[in-house]
């Protein structure tokens, strides 16, 4: 995309809105029939909340997802109305005032029989019905109602329901282990999830949507999609199951490519002790390059002497820890000059590192790479 970026300071974080709305497009045929929630919780993972949540909408999302009431809000501040997205947010704490939430056309979701007595109130308050989704735990042992309380949360629900204070619209759950073909808590989600519909269902609930799918799910799991799917990852381009394949395998194409610039070059004798700790010595008269990006823009100090660049057309590993704000590469004789571009990650057309192989080297997921990226980096958008 050619669009006119602003140019690139000390670093930039741009953001390929075409491939997200290309992602979603993607994800929206493998998910067959039902609908598609982009999940744009923690700032669309580091990508910029609402530039992509349009994207995506733009990609053919009917539903947004926020983890937290600041998300979901914001999401609504900026214009994106209930006839653009259905907008879910699901971590609700004890005494958070939801009525904001509800008078935005905010769905909910309750875990618990206080949450839906919460959702309640702020639905009195706001002097309308909130859309409340139940959740169950069908096996991954984290948020839900067990399916021992879940007869009660539905029982709770349904008598708000009846006071006209809550529409039960979902039912859902999240599994466990989407990403690992073959493993046996899947099909165990599934039945334990059936079973908390069913049970609802004879209880009186008319869902308008059962969601159980996440990204890896999304793609290779058509048992799980029911209603609706909640893909986060790979609506970002990521492999959500890289033992599979990668992006492109899956029909996607990563959307962030992390650039900044040598602020200085220098030439420096063998023998030198480079950065905190002079872990990295030079082994022979060469060029130093300082790139200024650190720890507190996403690069964790675990990449020290490891993360991968690619500066000047070749492949070079940071050399030495990785500090706050800066790091330094050992150039040799690379023929570049301090303003030059250096491509931390990207989508991996130039030959520039890709987050899978930042997530490789460094013992994590793309999850954690990309959401790490600070704020301190501004986000730049190409293909709106
Ligand atoms: C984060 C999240 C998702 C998206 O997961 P991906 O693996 O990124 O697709 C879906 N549902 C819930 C409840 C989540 O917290």
């Amino acid at each position: 995309m050619s669009d006119s970026s602003p140019p690139l300071g000390n670093a930039q974080a741009r953001v390929d809105l075409a491939a997200v709305r290309s992602n979603v497009v993607a994800l929206r045929g493998h998910a067959g029939a039902a609908e598609v929630m982009a999940v744009v919780k923690a700032d669309a993972y580091g990508h910029g909340m609402v530039p992509v949540a349009r994207a995506a909408i733009a990609g053919g999302a009917t539903w947004l997802g926020a983890a937290v009431l600041e998300e979901a809000l914001g999401l609504r501040a900026a214009g994106i109305g209930p006839d653009d997205a259905r907008v879910l947010c699901w971590l609700i704490a004890p005494g958070a005032d939801l009525e904001p939430a509800v008078a935005a056309d905010v769905d909910l979701s309750a875990n618990a029989v206080w949450a839906v007595e919460q959702v309640a109130a702020a639905a009195e308050s706001a002097g309308r019905t909130a859309r409340l989704h139940l959740k169950i735990d069908s096996g991954l042992g984290r948020g839900g109602a067990t399916a021992a309380d879940w007869d009660d949360l539905v029982a709770a629900a349904l008598k708000e329901q009846a006071a006209g204070r809550v529409q039960v619209v979902g039912i859902w759950s999240h599994l466990a282990c989407s990403d690992e073909p073959g493993h046996p808590s899947i099909a165990a989600q599934v039945e334990a999830f059936t079973a908390a519909v069913r049970a609802a269902e004879r209880a009186g609930v008319r869902p308008e949507v059962r969601h159980l799918a996440n990204s890896a799910a999304v793609v290779n799991l058509p048992e799980t999609h029911f209603d609706l799917v909640r893909p986060g990852i790979a609506a970002y381009g990521f492999s959500p199951i890289p033992e599979l394949g990668d992006s492109a395998h899956f029909g996607l194409r990563p959307a962030m490519t992390l650039a900044a610039r040598l602020l200085l070059t220098k030439a420096v004798p063998a023998g030198q002790g480079v950065s905190y700790g002079h872990t990295y010595v030079t082994d022979r008269p060469t060029r130093l390059g300082i790139v200024p990006i650190g720890y507190a823009d996403g690069i964790p100090r675990t990449a020290s002497s490891r993360g991968p660049m690619l500066v000047g057309g070749r492949r070079v590993a940071i050399a030495g820890r990785v500090c706050m704000d800066q790091v330094v590469l050992d150039l040799g004789d690379l023929d570049v000059a301090a303003g030059d571009e250096v491509l931390v990650f990207g989508p991996g057309d130039r030959g520039e590192p890709t987050v899978q192989e930042w997530a490789d080297t460094i013992g994590t997921i793309t999850y954690e790479v990309v959401t790490g990226i600070g704020a301190r980096i501004p986000r730049v958008y190409t293909g709106a």
